[in-house]
């Protein structure tokens, strides 16, 4: 099918600035499994080209899902049509800068591929997981997902750049309810997506975790409610990555710093003087954006403007140095930024989008970091989040916690809450775990933009200790 693109590539090119073409062909499947029964099986398939056009300084796009040269030539038409109605009302004028050639490739590293096993060879994994989580009579509900996608891009531009991006990617989960009486308490894994091949899905590994999650979910029907309490907050990788994702991903994004972006909790505290000044958090917190993390759910060679991505500091020693924003925002704004112009589909322009944003590994062990609190609480799993428009003030729910008295871990206790403000919490960081302590965690749900993205985004933490959190109980 891709024959005579570059032909056409190179005959659109004299009709307009500069032309490209992103081809994004994506299946996923969904495989579910409920109470040690199978639940439901479902694939999706999108395929589908977007021609990007440059006329006169200003970039425009046009999808298609007709492949043949009339079909491109129909969107190329779309395309330049767009960009000249929109060129007298520009922002800012593109170059050929904006567009620089790039030739290579990428695939995700996988030891099994995704098409090794069967739906129900995966779904009877499935099964298992959820009969393994069911620890007692009082477990009410039990369930187990898994969500296994194959994205390939092909991209051309009429200055020479070419490559080709293959992605294997593994997201599972799994949970259980236990009820008592009226008291409910729900406990899961985490929901976690990962560039992966089957060789996530290790039944032994899933098994311990579910036998896990099925007691301590038990564990918490007879708890007692976190106090409401300052103390000192320890938090694991399956709840910290969401706050590195709420409070340090979205503000820096340079597309909120810009004022286009205002949907899904939009707007940012950060300005573009903070870049190079603030002190985001303290000297231990250092933030970068990893495109080559193992296993990160966003790694990749190439953004979606063909910039190639290398791994730079967003926050050093607690400064704010980069945003979060491809080429295009760097170039409008004058603010240093990374190859993170991402489109969720073949149908979506590039936008300023995170990918793999870490928090880098300290030196502190965990059992260091316990023994060497006197008053603290250690939380974990996501259960609840809220952030304001500005990605401010924030409040986030946990699973499961357990109480630190005297550097040791003492009793569980259910509904644990706790609330700060983005940068005096940051700045409150105390000890940052060490690699040992660090998980990688990715999310496929990052929404977006309007018409809608949802993307995937991956993050990389260790398990850290902020001190003197405000904390509370309550569902
Ligand atoms: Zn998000």
């Amino acid at each position: 099918m891709r024959t005579n693109w570059q032909s056409l590539i190179s005959q659109f090119s004299h009709d307009c600035d500069w032309v490209g073409i992103r081809e994004y062909k994506e299946t996923t499947d969904y495989i579910t499994a409920r109470n040690g029964k199978p639940e439901s099986t479902n694939s999706e398939i999108s395929h589908g080209v977007m021609l990007e056009v440059m006329v006169e300084g200003q970039f425009a796009y046009a999808g298609t899902v007709d492949m043949s040269n009339q079909g491109l030539q129909d969107a190329f038409r779309k395309a330049k049509h767009m960009a000249m109605l929109s060129s007298p009302h520009k922002l800012h004028s593109f170059n050929l800068d904006t567009r620089p050639a790039h030739t290579g490739s990428y695939q995700t590293p996988t030891q099994v591929p995704l098409d090794a096993l069967s739906f129900g060879e995966i779904q009877r994994k499935l099964i298992n997981i959820s009969k393994q989580a069911e620890t007692s009579n009082e477990i009410i509900d039990s369930w187990a997902q898994a969500m296994l996608i194959r994205t390939e891009i092909y991209y051309l531009s009429s200055n020479g750049s070419e490559w080709h991006q293959d992605f294997s990617i593994v997201s599972k989960d799994f949970g259980v309810t236990a009820k008592r009486e009226e008291e409910t308490q729900s406990r899961s894994y985490g929901f976690n997506g990962l560039q992966t091949g089957l060789d996530d899905l290790d039944d032994n590994i899933l098994e311990a975790e579910a036998i896990r999650i099925g007691h301590q979910a038990v564990e918490l029907l007879e708890a007692r409610d976190c106090p409401a309490d300052t103390r000192d907050l320890m938090l694991v990788p399956d709840q910290l990555y969401l706050q590195i994702h709420e409070s340090i991903g979205h503000p820096l994004e340079l597309d909120r710093i810009l004022g286009d972006e205002r949907n899904y909790a939009g707007w940012s505290f950060v300005s573009p003087n903070d870049f190079g000044n603030l002190q985001y958090g303290s000297s231990k917190m250092n933030v970068s954006f990893d495109p080559e993390t193992e296993t990160g759910m966003a790694s990749y060679a190439f953004d979606d403007s063909g910039i190639p991505a290398e791994k730079a500091y967003l926050i050093k020693d607690g400064i704010l140095l980069r945003g979060i924003g491809g080429i295009e925002s760097q170039q409008r704004s004058g603010l240093p930024g990374v190859a993170s112009s991402r489109a969720s589909d073949w149908n979506r322009a590039p936008i300023d989008r995170m990918a793999n944003i870490n928090l880098e590994p300290g030196d502190s062990s965990m059992a260091d970091m316990i023994s060497n609190t006197e008053k603290g609480i250690l939380m974990e799993t996501n259960r609840s989040w809220s952030i304001d428009d500005y990605r401010n003030k924030f409040q986030f729910g946990c699973q499961y916690a357990r109480l630190i008295e005297d550097g040791e871990i003492t009793e569980t206790v259910k509904n644990p809450n706790y609330r700060g403000v983005t940068t005096p919490f940051w700045n409150s960081l105390k000890f940052v775990g060490d690699r040992d302590t660090s998980k990688v965690y990715g999310s496929p749900y990052c929404g977006k933009g309007e018409p809608n993205q949802i993307i995937r985004v991956g993050h990389s933490t260790p398990t850290c200790v902020f001190t003197d959190i405000e904390i509370f109980g309550g569902a």
